[in-house]
């Protein structure tokens, strides 16, 4: 029999809920359990693929080619497992599959309503996850407590324990415990009244996970205890962790996988955290500076590129290096040119995008990096503009542009696929998810993999230009990867410079903390070597600083 936690949140947003959800997944995946991990969105959109990643971080994509909450990249980041399209259910999906089998007939001329048939179809999808092959599913709601959206959700998921027995169903409730700084307090009361709000829906809380900025004290863990009618062993302390990926040690140490399983009747288990310990010590040792330019149009929100940034943390784990990233909006990138200040980089990253903003400034960065011997990764979009960089100043073609954003170039290297042509509809419509790639022996890509048959994940609807790759290709430019058709280019990079690589995908999204995407650990070690002067030699292992002399 499957089991289900389901995590909730209180008091506010932005508590580190999936953080939280994937940490104890990580957990129990170390007690040898089988888990996978589910988000329920309280949002309407049908998918986040439509949403401003400025409004709400990036579009997370999975193999299968789920447009999927940003969530989901910390569940497979923790609980390093490949989740599918399903893992993400929002208001909107639920009400669409309802509304189409109204549509069919399927209801028969029953009234349809949130309860029964809302609430039935939440349970489905959190059923669809559970199997002969899980041990546990985690399923996190969207959202706060208290939201007028998420109350079917709560409805579900409370009537989900009676439908499937007691034993088998544990609720965490994420909150907040407050330091109110001149009464020199921590306050449980935001706690009580969530978790009241909670009981109100039908929920008793098993655990209790409270956030603080430090540790709360033995009597304030009775206090919510005896208040808020839990065990105090189910009174877990997250104290804001130094890096991300202490958390499950950390919540360990406060007996969180323990608890959950001595409720769910899986307590025969202990969990072996060497893997996790080392990884924690890598991250601590990360130490050799080295700084990296990200240059994007949503720099304002640091999570519209957050896998972006675990990758380059992932990459520096590898070589022992601290990445500080500098965020630069790509509309002032001409003028930092004159200031000299990409000079002082160690590296740039372009980042993928859609639409015509930043982009002369995304171009002028390739340029510049591909000039001055700079690292420079260019992901999906930032491939584009590398082609496009190229194709203007190297292969003579003025003026060329992907028609993305000047449909009457005369050189559109960039260019939609014939089968793109026509699509109107604004969702689902892009080569989205894991795509096979075949790779040059012996080029810089092949040697990142180490191998020439890859896979990564993409969502964009632009191409480089068959037509027009001979010629670029001619002037230079190496078409490294591409797919086994050879009809789709999917990684460049330029042969003499250190390392000036493009790809059409998005390795990000298949970067983990103890196994850097290949381009990003390859990457970082070039920008490794600006940083200390040494000639740039990629992919060897930089040299220890204390072998350095
Ligand atoms: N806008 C480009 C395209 O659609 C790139 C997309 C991206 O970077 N994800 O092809």
């Amino acid at each position: 029999m499957t089991k289900h936690i389901f995590v909730t949140g209180g008091v506010a947003s932005g508590l580190g809920k999936g953080i939280t959800g994937a940490s104890l997944g990580r957990l129990l995946k170390m007690r040898g359990l089988r888990v996978t991990m589910q988000k329920l969105d309280p949002y309407i959109n049908v998918d986040p693929g439509t949403m401003n990643p400025f409004e709400h971080g990036e579009v997370f994509v999975t193999d299968d080619g789920g447009e999927t909450d940003l969530d989901l990249g910390h569940y497979e980041r923790f609980i390093d497992e490949n989740l599918l399209r399903d893992s993400n259910a929002t208001t909107g999906s639920i009400y669409s599959s309802v509304l189409a089998a109204e549509r069919r007939g399927d209801y028969l001329g029953r009234t349809v309503q949130v309860i029964p048939h809302i609430t039935d179809e939440i349970k489905r999808r959190i059923n669809a996850l559970a199997g002969d092959d899980t041990d546990v599913v985690i399923t996190e709601v969207g959202g706060t407590v208290g939201d007028i959206e998420i109350l079917p959700f709560l409805e579900a998921i409370r009537q989900f324990r009676l439908d499937v027995g007691r034993d088998n169903v544990c609720y965490v409730h994420v909150t907040l415990i407050p330091y109110i700084g001149p009464s020199g307090e921590q306050k449980t009361k935001p706690t009580q009244h969530s978790v009241t709000e909670l009981r109100g829906r039908g929920i008793q809380p098993d655990v209790i996970v409270c956030r603080s900025e430090v540790a709360i004290t033995a009597g304030l863990k009775k206090k919510i205890s005896a208040l808020c009618d839990v065990p105090v062993s189910g009174v877990v302390n997250a104290t804001d962790a130094d890096t991300l990926y202490e958390v499950p040690l950390m919540l360990h140490a406060e007996g969180l996988d323990t608890e959950v399983c001595s409720i769910l009747r899986l307590d025969d288990s202990v969990a072996d955290l060497s893997e996790w310990e080392a990884l924690v010590r890598r991250v601590r040792d990360a130490t050799r500076p080295v700084k990296i330019g990200l240059i994007g149009k949503y720099v304002a929100l640091v999570d519209a590129y957050l896998s972006v940034v675990e990758s380059l943390n992932h990459g520096g784990f590898e070589h022992g290096a601290a990445v500080e990233i500098e965020w630069i909006n790509a509309e002032d990138v001409e003028g930092l040119l004159a200031t000299g200040r990409l000079a002082d980089l160690d590296g740039i990253v372009l980042p993928g995008g859609f639409g015509e903003r930043g982009v002369e400034g995304k171009i002028a960065a390739a340029r510049f990096a591909r000039e001055n011997a700079l690292p420079c990764l260019g992901l999906c979009l930032g491939m584009q503009v590398m082609v496009i960089d190229y194709a203007r100043h190297v292969a003579g073609m003025d003026g060329a542009n992907s028609t993305e954003f000047d449909p009457s170039t005369s050189f559109p290297v960039i260019d939609l696929m014939d089968t793109q042509r026509d699509v109107t509809d604004k969702g689902g419509t892009m080569r989205v998810g894991a795509c096979v790639a075949e790779l040059v022996p012996d080029s810089q890509v092949a040697r990142a993999y180490g191998q020439t048959v890859i896979s990564e994940r993409h969502r964009h609807r632009f191409e480089v230009n068959p037509k027009l790759r001979a010629e670029v290709e001619s002037a230079g430019l190496a078409c490294s990867g591409t797919s086994p058709d050879n009809r789709l280019v999917e990684f460049v990079e330029l042969p003499g410079h250190p390392f000036w690589v493009g790809t059409q995908a998005h390795p990000e999204f298949k970067s983990r903390p103890n196994r850097p995407a290949p381009l990003f650990g390859a990457f970082i070690a070039a920008a490794l070597a600006r940083a200390e002067g040494r000639r740039p030699h990629l992919f060897e292992l930089p040299d220890e600083p204390d072998q350095e002399g």
